[in-house]
């Protein structure tokens, strides 16, 4: 018995995008070459996140206004100058940090933690999370 034991007629490994039917997919012959695949196959998953759902993640942009940084709120519009907002990518008319919000839409994407809408209600009346129309 050697390490390079092949399944008969190899395996296919894959990487499968939580978001859309994409995958990357690879036919190995041994358990070894799935092993070198393995990086491969996720670097390129993460890639095609990046690339393709860039915008599901993206709630905020950083602008420059007069020469000043400045940050936008994707959920409203806003732009504020503030050091501070720019600084927490915090936006002081939806009362919410962008950042976390990006962090939470991934993981509900990705496994289905529950979230209540009202705590991530935007200015617009809308969830942050999953856009949901939130009684006023
Ligand atoms: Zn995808
Ligand atoms: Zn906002
Ligand atoms: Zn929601």
């Amino acid at each position: 018995m050697s390490d390079e034991r092949a399944a008969p007629g190899g395996d296919v490994i894959s990487a499968q995008c939580p978001f859309c039917d994409w995958s990357a997919r690879q036919h190995v012959e041994t358990e070894d070459a799935a092993r070198r695949w393995a990086p491969f196959l996720a670097g390129a998953l993460d890639m095609h996140v990046q690339m393709a759902h860039a915008e599901t993640f993206q709630t905020f942009r950083i602008e420059t206004v007069a020469g000043v940084p400045a940050i936008r709120c994707l959920l409203c519009n806003r732009v504020s100058e503030l050091a501070g907002d720019v600084e927490n990518r915090y936006c002081g008319r939806c009362h919410l940090f962008l950042d976390s919000i990006a962090m939470a839409r991934r993981m509900i994407a990705e496994g289905g933690t529950t979230h209540d809408c009202g705590e991530w209600r935007t200015w617009l009346g809308r969830c942050a999370l999953c856009d949901k129309p939130l009684a006023p």
